[in-house]
């Protein structure tokens, strides 16, 4: 509830800034790593949207991979879970470079 209030807020400044009074589609992108739960997301979106500028807005979410440098293979590997050994070396000297954060990827306004 606590993330679909910021986003709440992102979106209604947003619309000050940006002048748009209406919300018809959001994108979020979700990192494996975040700790934002889609399903909760989901669930919480349309009762804290009500009111707001993002009333009755279709909710897209995309899933991002959680991604790693490992040091030993000098590669980017895909992990699932932020201690997670190297899938190649078995290694855990692992740098998490992608999958930490949520953002909105796409807003479509009127
Ligand atoms: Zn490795």
């Amino acid at each position: 509830m606590a993330i679909c209030e910021s986003i709440r807020q992102i979106l209604e400044e947003q619309a000050r800034s940006a002048g748009f009074t209406r919300v018809e589609r959001v994108k979020l992108a979700i990192g494996a790593l975040s700790g934002v739960e889609p399903e909760a997301l989901r669930f919480g979106f349309d009762v804290v949207m009500r009111g707001g500028v993002a009333e009755g807005a279709r909710l897209e979410i995309e899933d991002v991979a959680a991604r790693a440098w490992c040091m030993p293979c000098a590669a980017n590997v895909a992990i699932s879970a932020r201690y997670d050994a190297c899938p190649q070396c078995g290694s855990y000297q692992l740098q998490v470079t992608g999958g930490e954060d949520m953002t909105i990827r796409e807003l479509e306004v009127l």
